[in-house]
C-alpha cells in the first residue's frame, strides 16, 4: 500500500484527501515509476481545488508532473532503475498523476533526466521550466536574439514566470519582469530581470497600437494584458503566449500582426512531441546551475499540497513548489 493525493467527486461536492492504494488498483500502462518529487503548477492547483474544470475523469490523483526511478518496465525505452520525469500528456486530468508514490503510464510519454538534475531538481524545474524553455526557444525561432530590444516575462514571479527570467537573463537577453507584487522585486533581479515593473503598466484597454517598445514576451497571464503586451511589440517581433493566470479572453485588434508583423507564438507543453522535449530538457541542463534552483524553490510533503494549491491560486507563492512524496 502506498500513500496517493485522490480528488472525488459526489454529485456536485469535490473532496482532495490522502487515501491508501496499491499498484493494482493503477490504469493501465507500460512503466511503474517509484515517484520521489512531484509539483504544484497552476493547472493542478485548479485540479486540487476544484477551481478549474482540469480533472476529466474521477477519483484522480492529480499531478501533471513527476520524477522517479522506473520500477518495473516493460517498454523498449525504460528499464527497472532508469532515472525518468514526466510532464502533461493529460497525466493529473485524464490518467492518474504524480501526486502518489507510485505512478503507472505510457513509457513513450517519459523523459530521462538529464545527467546534471536530480530527482528533485527535475521538479523544481518542472512543467514551469520545461514551458519557459519552449516560450525561449519559440521566440529565438521567430528572429527574436538579444540584440533586438528588451523582453517582457509576464506573470513573472510565479512559476513558468521566474524560470523564463532565470533562463532569458542567462542567454544574454535584458529582461524586463512584469509582476502584480512590487515586493517580488529583489527576487526578480536576483533570477536576472534588469528592471521590475507593475502589472497596472498592460492592465487597461489601450489603442490598438501603443510605442513599440519590446522586441519580445514571454506571457504567461493572457486576457488585456497579453493584448497590451502585443499593441506594444516592435515591428517584427513576438510573443511566446503560453497561460491564463489573468483570463481566457484576447481583446485585441490585428493591428499589431497586420501593421508590424508581430507574431503570436502558442505554446502547448501538454501535448509536445517527445523529440521536442528531450531538446528542452537537454537544453535546460545547460542553462540552469542547480545551485541557482534553490532560490526559486519551496518544498512540501504530499500532506501539505492541498494548502500549497490555495495559496498558489491566492498569489502568495512565487516561482515553484515541489511535493516531496516519499
Ligand atoms: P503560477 O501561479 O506559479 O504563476 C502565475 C503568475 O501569474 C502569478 O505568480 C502572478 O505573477 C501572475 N498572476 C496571477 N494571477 C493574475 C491575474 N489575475 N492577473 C495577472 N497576473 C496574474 O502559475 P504557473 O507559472 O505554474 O503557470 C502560469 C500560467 O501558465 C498558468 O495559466 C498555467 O495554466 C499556464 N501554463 C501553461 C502551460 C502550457 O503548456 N501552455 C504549461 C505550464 C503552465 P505576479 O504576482 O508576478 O504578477
Amino acid at each position: 500500500m502506498f500513500d496517493a493525493l485522490m480528488i472525488e467527486k459526489n454529485g456536485e461536492t469535490q473532496t482532495t484527501s490522502i487515501r491508501q492504494i496499491d499498484d493494482t488498483m493503477l490504469p493501465d500502462g507500460d512503466v511503474l515509476v517509484g515517484v520521489e518529487w512531484s509539483t504544484i503548477n497552476y493547472k493542478d492547483a485548479l485540479a486540487i481545488t476544484g477551481k478549474g474544470p482540469i480533472v476529466k475523469s474521477f477519483p484522480m490523483i492529480p499531478g501533471v508532473d513527476f520524477a522517479g526511478e522506473v520500477l518495473e518496465s516493460k517498454s523498449r525505452y525504460f528499464k527497472p532503475g532508469d532515472r525518468v520525469l514526466l510532464n502533461g500528456w493529460g497525466v493529473g486530468e485524464k490518467h492518474w498523476g504524480g501526486l502518489a508514490q507510485h505512478a503507472r503510464v505510457k513509457g513513450e510519454w517519459l523523459t530521462p533526466i538529464p545527467l546534471a538534475f536530480t530527482t528533485r531538481e527535475a521538479m523544481i524545474v518542472g512543467t514551469a521550466g520545461y514551458t519557459a524553455m519552449l516560450c525561449v526557444t519559440a521566440l529565438e525561432r521567430a528572429g527574436v536574439s538579444p540584440d533586438k530590444g528588451p523582453i517582457l516575462v509576464t506573470g513573472a514571479s510565479g512559476g513558468v514566470g521566474s524560470i523564463a527570467v532565470m533562463l532569458l537573463s542567462r542567454l544574454g537577453y535584458t529582461v524586463v519582469a512584469v509582476t502584480g507584487r512590487p515586493s517580488e522585486t529583489d527576487y526578480l533581479k536576483s533570477l536576472g530581470a534588469a528592471e521590475v515593473i507593475g502589472r497596472e503598466t498592460f492592465s487597461h484597454k489601450g489603442k490598438p497600437l501603443e510605442k513599440a517598445v519590446w522586441a519580445g514576451a514571454v506571457d504567461v497571464v493572457g486576457g488585456q494584458i497579453l493584448a497590451s503586451v502585443c499593441a506594444a511589440v516592435q515591428p517584427r517581433g513576438a510573443v511566446a503566449a503560453c497561460g491564463l493566470a489573468g483570463g481566457m479572453d484576447l481583446p485585441l485588434t490585428v493591428a499589431p500582426f497586420i501593421l508590424r508583423g508581430v507574431s503570436l507564438l502558442g505554446i502547448d507543453s501538454t501535448s509536445c512531441p517527445r523529440k521536442e522535449r528531450q531538446e528542452a530538457w537537454c537544453r535546460l541542463a545547460e542553462l540552469i546551475d542547480a545551485k541557482e534552483l534553490e532560490s526559486v524553490v519551496s518544498e512540501c510533503s504530499l500532506s501539505d499540497a492541498i494548502g500549497a494549491a490555495d495559496n498558489l491560486l491566492a498569489g502568495k507563492t512565487h516561482g515553484r513548489i515541489i511535493i516531496r512524496t516519499q
